[in-house]
């Protein structure tokens, strides 16, 4: 099996015992980011097979030991993140090609600017995210699985729950009888109105508490509305830790993107499919993929 690692999340202290990725659990992870950058299960299917036992169930309602694999979906989806780029960090190559460490994720980012629409490479550091331990308050609402409350500013009381995978399970649910199964707009990226009505699960004086309703609440709220509840959810530790600072090596804009999970991120590129080194120039020219065999 190889060495194998703690991962202790600083957000509830949950901690695991995990073993690292082998090469077929890279191979279908790289083949899943390719197929969606916005599929739900990816980050629950990328640390689910590497648990090995549970030493600390932190705030959640789970057994110590190795007798049964938590249900990575409804933990705190800041929790799985944190799993998944220790197990990458562990499973990884210590150094690899171009000054390129473990620690390093290279990824293809749009820059928001440039027209037409230009990609450049940039890169992460994963130790470097920042991850911070909930407050008290919001712990203690995961142990009882209560759910933390406001006033929005319209005075209604909005009760709701800090993010977990399986809420984007409802969502995709919920786009699926809107437009079909396997419409892209199933998987599309969740509009504000939607991450906001899926976390938040009871809103006062509506009709009904269906996800809809909440949906079209949310959606219906002037921007001076909807930032202090936003603001109240992120304080409770209600927030993704995904952004990234990228710089366009084209216009030199900066500006933040959320950072996606692509292929690369699983697979290290192979260094005997690249091609032999080319001499520097200035020019750059579309690359050509390495693979093409038709
Ligand atoms: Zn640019």
């Amino acid at each position: 099996m190889g060495k194998t690692t703690i991962i202790t999340s600083p957000i509830t202290g949950f901690s695991f015992e995990a073993r690292k990725w082998k090469l077929h659990d890279m191979e279908r992870l790289a083949e899943l980011a390719d197929e969606a950058d916005e599929s739900v299960d990816i980050l629950s299917e990328a640390v689910r097979p590497t648990w090995i036992r549970t030493i600390d169930p932190g705030p959640y309602d789970i057994k110590k030991g190795a007798d049964s694999c938590p249900d990575f979906t409804e933990m705190l989806k800041l929790d799985v993140l944190h799993s998944l780029f220790q197990v990458r960090m562990a499973s990884w190559p210590e150094d690899l090609e171009k000054g390129m460490t473990r620690e390093h994720y290279q990824f293809d980012a749009e820059c928001a600017h440039c027209k037409p629409k230009y990609t450049f490479p940039q890169q992460v550091r994963l130790s470097q995210l920042k991850f911070f331990p909930l407050p008290k308050a919001s712990l203690e609402a995961l142990r009882s699985k209560k759910p933390l409350e406001l006033r929005a500013p319209d005075g209604k009381l909005i009760k709701y729950e800090l993010p977990k995978l399986a809420q984007d399970k409802d969502l995709v649910a919920y786009r699926e009888k809107l437009y079909g199964k396997g419409k892209a707009k199933t998987k599309a990226r969740p509009k504000p109105s939607e991450l906001l009505a899926i976390q938040c699960t009871y809103v006062e004086g509506l009709k009904t508490q269906l996800l809809s309703d909440r949906i079209k609440y949310f959606a219906n709220l002037d921007l001076d509305e909807m930032t202090p509840i936003r603001n109240g959810m992120s304080k409770a530790g209600s927030y993704v830790a995904q952004k990234v600072d990228c710089t366009c090596d084209r216009c030199k804009a900066k500006f933040e993107v959320r950072l996606p999970l692509q292929a690369s991120f699983f697979m290290p590129s192979d260094p005997m499919e690249e091609q032999p080194p080319e001499p520097e120039t200035e020019e750059n020219p579309e690359q050509q993929d390495p693979d093409e065999e038709t």
